[in-house]
């Protein structure tokens, strides 16, 4: 029997709407890229984001269409998502980091229609517009004083282009399963993937988010995404913040720890989000100027490790709680959180830091489970390590164009290629990505941890480990290390301080010193270059 409640579906714009019509007066204010501190709020943006779908249709544009940003996070980037949701066309987020090159492949597969870009990724653009053949129109995201010189034919000023719309105009009504918004994956170990994200996928994820054990929001915080909009999904949070109600605080190009400062003490924010560089950044920034930060309530830190410094940091110098949460693009991006619980009331300090700088537990949406290379479930005894495999509403079944199939089985479990251990409670832990993980004689050897251990060394600036063939054993562990400046630590140094801090058959079986070790646009390790460079490197 069918139980007798409506359909109604779950899309973006109802999420506009419902800040609209509750929170209409709460403040959305901005860095604007011409530099003044921009204020507007719900009510405002919806109406734009309407006057923004009717251009768009009037541009030509459909239902499944792609339509690129590259965009710092602003009012008028939230109003595009919204306004290109609202006619069922699909928000298509570049990462300006990238290589161009890597953006010019991405922008052809996606086959993107129009751009909406900022001022600062101009001169970007014009070197690489003519290789989008499928690019017809580009609007600058500013004002007519501001519009810049080009040379590019097709390009108009995104106020004016607004202006030609009064905002008479209804939502498309779509499917809930219709695409939304679409985000590529890095391509660290290969082409990049597009990942597309449905209005229901969104809508749940950031129903998910406000949640108060994930990145908890209500009508009483300042938000302030300090990750940006085009780094997976913008972590759900111009969803998450108008849903609830939250007053809107985006940093613009202000990424530096001065800028990011200001906003969180002038306008008073309880909850933000980003990756830890940039809260190493604030946190040089509090030091040195002695600040403060009597507002802010909790930090969502995630997309690589957060460092057990950072951690007590927070807490102990400014009182403010960290959630280290981990996620990937296929995951819309979050899956899981790090908040303690009753569980861990009787633990020591230090007990709990060792919890806090895991990755944490999934929150209801998403299922998770670690498993050998045959698909055997591992146990969760927070020891044992496998590959990550997660699935939920808001997880993708599939990347754009059927790439990357091997990754999702038919149980619809995705193979995220990390490779964690989770604890009897249910926390979890990244030890590697698949690829990086060092197989020696059948067992597994985490890099990151050897990683983390040789970058405790004083003399150490960056380390990275990678497996090299071995005779008898398959592979065995390599460290790559940056000194710090006039620092010329040896190989027994590292391995003495690493000695008896892993097990003896971790040890590395080598150390070798480089001036630099490659990184991706996004600031990781990039191991497949590493590996090449040291392909014709022989253990002793
Ligand atoms: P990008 O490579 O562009 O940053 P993603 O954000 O999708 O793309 O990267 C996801 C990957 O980042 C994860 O698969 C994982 O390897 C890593 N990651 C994310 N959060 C954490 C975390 N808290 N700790 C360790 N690794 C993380």
């Amino acid at each position: 029997m069918l139980g007798l409640m409506q359909d109604w579906p779950l899309l973006c714009h109802k999420v506009i709407d419902h800040a609209a019509t509750y929170h209409g007066n709460r403040e959305v204010v901005s860095r604007s890229v011409e530099g003044p501190i921009h204020r507007t709020n719900y009510i405002a943006i919806r109406n734009r984001s309407r006057q923004f779908a009717q251009r768009l249709e009037r541009d030509g544009m459909r239902e499944g269409d792609r339509i690129a940003t590259m965009a710092w996070n602003t009012w008028r980037h939230l109003e595009a998502w919204y306004g290109i949701t609202g006619i069922g066309a699909v928000y298509h987020t570049l990462n300006p980091r990238l290589f161009p090159q890597q953006i010019v492949w991405i922008m052809n597969d996606a086959e993107d229609r129009m751009l909406f870009v900022d001022l600062t990724f101009m001169p970007l653009i014009e070197k690489i517009a003519a290789s989008v053949p499928s690019l017809e129109k580009i609007v600058v995201l500013t004002d007519r004083d501001h519009m810049p010189a080009t040379a590019l034919s097709n390009v108009v000023c995104y106020e004016d282009w607004l202006a030609e719309a009064d905002g008479n105009f209804t939502w498309k009504a779509i499917d809930e399963n219709s695409a939304a918004g679409m985000c590529y994956t890095s391509g660290t170990t290969g082409d990049p993937k597009g990942v597309l994200y449905s209005h229901r996928s969104n809508v749940l994820h950031a129903m998910a988010s406000i949640f108060p054990d994930v990145i908890g929001m209500s009508s009483s915080d300042a938000m302030m995404p300090v990750v940006p909009f085009f780094h997976a999904n913008g972590w759900g949070t111009a969803l998450a913040a108008p849903m609830s109600g939250a007053k809107m605080v985006l940093p613009g190009p202000g990424m530096d720890g001065k800028s990011i400062y200001e906003l969180l003490v002038s306008e008073g924010v309880t909850v933000t989000a980003a990756v830890p560089t940039v809260w190493l950044m604030l946190l040089q920034f509090l030091e040195r100027e002695n600040g403060s930060l009597p507002d802010l309530d909790r930090v969502f830190i995630g997309g690589s490790a957060c460092p057990r410094a950072v951690i007590e940091a927070f807490q102990n110098k400014y009182g403010v709680k960290v959630r280290h949460g981990w996620g990937m693009t296929e995951m819309s991006p979050i899956g899981t959180v790090c908040v303690l619980n009753p569980d861990h009331a009787n633990h020591s300090y230090e007990e709990r830091l060792d919890v806090q700088s895991k990755q944490g537990q999934p929150f209801f949406t998403v299922e998770m489970k670690i498993t050998d290379d045959e698909n055997r479930e591992l146990p969760r005894d927070g020891k044992t390590f496998g590959r990550l495999k997660v699935r939920g509403p808001a997880v993708a079944k599939g990347y754009y164009k059927g790439r990357g199939a091997e990754q999702f089985d038919e149980e619809l479990w995705f193979d995220t290629g990390d490779v964690a251990h989770i604890d009897a409670f249910g926390y979890m832990q990244i030890t590697d990505r698949s690829k990086d993980v060092i197989k020696s004689g059948g067992e597994w050897i985490s890099s990151i941890e050897l990683e983390n251990l040789a970058v405790g060394h004083p003399d150490v600036a960056e380390a990275a480990v990678i497996g090299v063939a071995h005779p008898k054993w398959d592979e065995r562990p390599l460290l790559v290390v940056v000194a710090k400046p006039d620092r010329n630590p040896t190989k027994a140094d590292l391995l003495n301080y690493m000695d008896g801090k892993i097990a003896k058959w971790w040890m590395p079986d080598d150390v070798v010193f480089v001036d630099q070790i490659p990184h991706t646009a996004t600031g990781k390790i990039l191991k497949t270059e590493l590996r090449q460079q040291m392909k014709d490197y022989k253990l002793p």
